[in-house]
């Protein structure tokens, strides 16, 4: 198919993190997002999963332009490991342009060629044009695409909730409603992330009053752990701060950097500057006279949070006269180390408030109404919902149908799906095969390699490492083998009887004259293996060198 426009979800259809879809308009490739997922125990040793693009690579494709929606590490997280091999220009809005730019000085790579979006203003392809409109969410300077081509045009609403007094200044439904007005939109994609969630999300200045009430009349600190990225939210801690006469802490490298943005931006003009101070400077006011700003509030390790929580911090130890506030949402999977921090408070004798004992946030991603009501709005003649497990696309469409999109415009398209809107509206006519890599200790691991693999199941098994000399006949062995157990549950003592065992009866056995030192090390290996799995009860790796003198 030559000539078509298309969408092809790479990742985020099929789970919440490592969001990145391409749009295709005849020869032009638009890649949208470029995200990461963090990685779970499952993956020992890795840190971030993320869309392998084996699939562009072997079909030779090349983007016109990276389009990224906002700076949440779930769009932009993947864009280091890839954008050399990938280069296009990268257009997006101010904030998550110095977002980008970190990233990449971080990881000491060359700077992307970035172009800074101005919402509402048109760019112009060659293929296709986009216009960027700002959308409320947990982050600022998010925003939507509206992507026209001849063949029709596409929303794309990026993360986004519905927040009627939205600190960003205007309404992600009046933004729709401007931007869709009298024109006809093709294809609408949404996201999905809180589909589940029945009616409409609150808003974030109910949470700014919450605070401020949480704030008053507490005796000792005030710890307000959220997401770095959200300066909604530390803005209304700063002004419950400022209200309650508490001089502000920031602790963590995220939080002061994206403080020191926005500062440059003049994003948070309306904070005077003076009520922040340095951790030296905490020995010189009183614990009323203070509130910690921090991150952590997943129970990361290093985090301030965390620091915190264990004592490890200079100049501050909590108390019973201490109030901690968690403001943020648990990511599934991170349960049990949130309730290690948590605990950990409760240890010190604080008390701690976090969003189910307290109003202390609201998500970055709108209810099910807040979906049902802007796809109504838009009216779009087909949808496809992304930014979800498969039920949270499932059910995205229930409402999409329910908003009035017809059942046979409503697209479930998956990871590697290709979704085929014009020249004629034809479903999911193609499917990409598309794998996952991996980002541990910042170097990209390949899902297609055998590393991940190996680590698995050495992380599952251990290993026995054998090496031993033999005269040049193979047929004796000279001086003591040298044997590492690691993580299996034996003696090496144990693992000489068995190698001594079978180097005997190999011995005596007739293939003697054929052996070589591979092929006598790899009868050998089998031999102390299946010797090994009855005492352990699996098959271990294990590992032999056998050297010829
Ligand atoms: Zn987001
Ligand atoms: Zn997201």
């Amino acid at each position: 198919m030559n000539k078509a426009f298309q969408v092809i979800p790479l990742g985020g259809c099929g789970e919440i993190g490592m969001n990145l879809t391409l749009w295709r308009v005849d020869d032009s490739w638009f890649f949208v997002d470029c995200g990461t997922l963090f990685a779970d125990e499952h993956l020992p040793g890795m840190d971030l999963i993320f869309p392998s693009l084996d699939c562009v690579r072997e079909r030779g494709i090349k983007p016109a332009a990276w389009l990224i929606t906002h700076g949440h590490e779930d769009h932009i997280g993947a864009l280091p490991f890839v954008y050399s091999e990938f280069p296009a220009p990268i257009y997006t809005t101010q904030f998550t342009a110095e977002l980008i730019k970190e990233k990449f000085r971080g990881l000491e790579l060359p700077a992307p060629e970035i172009h800074i979006w101005q919402v509402w203003n048109r760019t112009t392809f060659r293929q296709a044009s986009v216009t960027p409109f700002p959308v409320n969410h947990s982050i600022p300077d998010a925003c939507g695409l509206y992507f026209e081509t001849k063949y029709g045009n596409l929303l794309h609403t990026g993360d986004y909730r519905v927040d009627r007094s939205a600190p960003e200044g205007s309404v992600t439904l009046d933004n729709l409603a401007k931007i869709t007005a009298g024109r006809e939109t093709l294809l609408m994609t949404g996201d999905s992330t809180n589909v589940f969630v029945p009616g409409r999300d609150r808003e974030e200045k109910q949470i700014a009053e919450s605070l401020l009430k949480l704030f008053d009349g507490v005796k000792g600190r005030v710890v307000v752990a959220t997401f770095a990225s959200n300066i909604w939210r530390v803005k209304s801690a700063f002004h419950a701060a400022h209200a309650t006469g508490r001089k502000v802490v920031l602790l963590g490298r995220s939080l002061i950097r994206n403080y020191e943005i926005c500062r440059r931006l003049g994003m948070i003009d309306d904070i005077d500057e003076n009520i922040v101070i340095s951790q030296e400077e905490l020995k010189l006011y009183k614990p009323h006279e203070v509130c910690v700003l921090c991150t952590g509030t997943q129970g990361e390790v290093f985090s301030g949070a965390n620091r915190l929580a264990f004592g490890t911090m200079d100049n501050i130890r909590l108390d019973g006269n201490d109030l901690v506030i968690l403001s943020a949402r648990s990511i599934p999977g991170n349960e049990k180390s949130i309730g290690v921090l948590i605990n950990q408070f409760w240890r010190l004798g604080c008390r701690v408030l976090t969003g189910k004992e307290a109003d202390v946030h609201v998500s970055g991603h709108g209810y099910s109404q807040d979906l049902a009501d802007c796809i109504a709005l838009v009216k779009p003649k087909m949808f496809m919902p992304l930014h979800g497990e498969y039920r949270n696309l499932v059910q995205h469409i229930n409402v999409a149908m329910a908003s009035g999109v017809p059942a046979e415009c409503c697209h479930l398209v998956e990871n590697g799906d290709v979704l085929t809107v014009a020249p004629e509206a034809l479903g999911v006519t193609d499917r990409w095969d598309v794998g996952r890599d991996f980002v541990g200790s910042e170097r990209v691991v390949s899902g297609s390699s055998d590393v991940l693999r190996n680590r698995v199941m050495l992380a599952k098994n251990g290993i026995v490492e054998i090496s031993l000399v033999t005269d040049n006949s193979l047929s004796r062995m000279l001086g003591e083998p040298k044997i590492f157990v690691r993580g299996v549950n034996t003696r090496p003592n144990r693992v000489k009887d068995a190698l001594i065992g079978s180097f005997r009866e190999l011995q005596r056995s007739q293939r003697k004259s054929n052996w070589t030192e591979e092929s006598l090390s790899e009868e050998l290996r089998i031999a102390v293996r299946r010797e090994l799995e009855a005492e352990v009860g699996y098959k271990c790796v294990v590992t032999m060198f056998v050297h010829r003198i």
